[in-house]
């Protein structure tokens, strides 16, 4: 029989499920605690449920795990890069950094990227699937038992497009903030997009709180374009659009990532006309140097980063140079693939 995933399902359908195996409803709010506040990894650890019940369960329902395939530590920081093995044989990787207020975690969302980045290794296997609710829920737990610490902040800046696995990405933020679970504020919560607007606008119509990060890295349509497919679709100027209307609806304000990449997109012409596209917005651009991928000549300096944000500083747009984490281990921003790579 097919053993439903019970990490996956909110509330709702554990109570669903419970009153079908003929239980009182109540008794998913007791397994629902057990899985999301105690974070169990056994039926059997369910004490307060009767062991008929409890093997009941066990016959219907597994709790899934991740396994760590490889752990890495940096060097030169506190990051730590995990491997993770999914339990069909699948890895996806996580990076675990310490911030002055906390611990940090980047988490993936899918297994490999279909959106064909020019400078992202993520993308360079091609896509396999979809991470589930459970996958997205155990990157973050299995890392706090390993590591011993409590994530205070997350991003979903991992391998793939979050907007792309929207559903499932939205349950995740569902019981992650769920009052009667992991109540996790989702303003700790940063989500990053290159840029799927019917999905940006959706996510703008739940109001979750959380900060919308945009890939943008190119001002230009034609430049944009050809260093990420996903412009040829949905362009600049309605994806400018779609950023003010959800600042307006939320109240959040939108924040911009820009790998600078010399002689790509960090010129003062390509200064101002990011100025121009951002004039109305109070935007914040996190500008970040390109980290190498070795299939890809892409570079820059943290110079070329520092003078192109004292480019934009002059045009009035506010800009900082994000440290760089963890790039010894290859756990930098675009520099995490799943494991047809990780191989060579
Ligand atoms: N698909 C999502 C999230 C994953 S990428 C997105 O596109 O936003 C997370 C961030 O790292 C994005 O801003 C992405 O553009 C950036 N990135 C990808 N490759 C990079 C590289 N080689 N150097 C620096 N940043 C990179």
């Amino acid at each position: 029989m097919n053993m439903q995933d019970i990490l996956s399902m909110n509330l709702e359908q554990i109570q669903e499920a419970v009153q079908k195996l003929h239980e009182p409803k109540y008794r998913a709010n007791q397994i629902y605690h057990w899985l999301h506040v105690r974070k169990v990894t056994d039926f059997d650890e369910m004490t307060d449920l009767s062991s008929t019940f409890r093997t009941k369960l066990k016959e219907n329902f597994c709790i899934k795990r991740l396994f760590i395939a490889k752990r890495l530590a940096s060097c030169i920081d506190d990051t730590v890069k995990y491997v993770y093995q999914l339990s069909d044989g699948q890895h996806v990787e996580t990076v675990l950094m310490h911030y002055q207020h906390g611990w940090r975690l980047c988490i993936s969302t899918q297994v490999g990227c279909k959106m064909g980045c020019q400078f992202c290794a993520s993308t360079i296997a091609g896509y396999v699937r979809n991470l589930t609710v459970s996958e997205m829920l155990l990157q973050i737990d299995e890392t706090e038992r390993d590591a011993r610490i409590t994530i205070s902040g997350l991003v979903l800046m991992g391998i793939g497009e979050p907007l792309d696995n929207f559903e499932n990405v939205m349950q995740f933020l569902e019981i992650l903030s769920d009052p009667k679970g992991r109540t996790m504020s989702l303003r700790h919560v940063t989500i990053s997009t290159c840029g799927i607007i019917p999905r940006i606008r959706e996510l703008a119509e739940k109001k979750t709180g959380l900060t919308l990060a945009i890939s943008l890295h190119n001002p230009d349509n034609s430049g944009r374009s050809q260093l990420m497919p996903i412009n040829r679709k949905y362009p600049l100027a309605e994806l400018m659009e779609a950023c003010q209307d959800y600042f307006a609806l939320t109240g959040r304000r939108v924040t911009y990532e820009y790998a600078i990449i010399e002689g790509e997109n960090d010129s003062i012409q390509d200064a101002k006309k990011l100025a121009e596209l951002l004039k109305h917005q109070h935007a914040h651009v996190n500008l970040i140097p390109v980290n190498a991928i070795k299939e890809r000549k892409f570079h820059a300096t943290r110079q070329a980063a520092q003078k192109f944000m004292h480019y934009l500083e002059e045009l009035g747009i506010h800009a900082t140079v994000r440290r760089t984490l963890g790039s010894d281990i290859e756990a930098a921003c675009g520099q995490l693939r799943h494991e047809a790579d990780t191989q060579h």
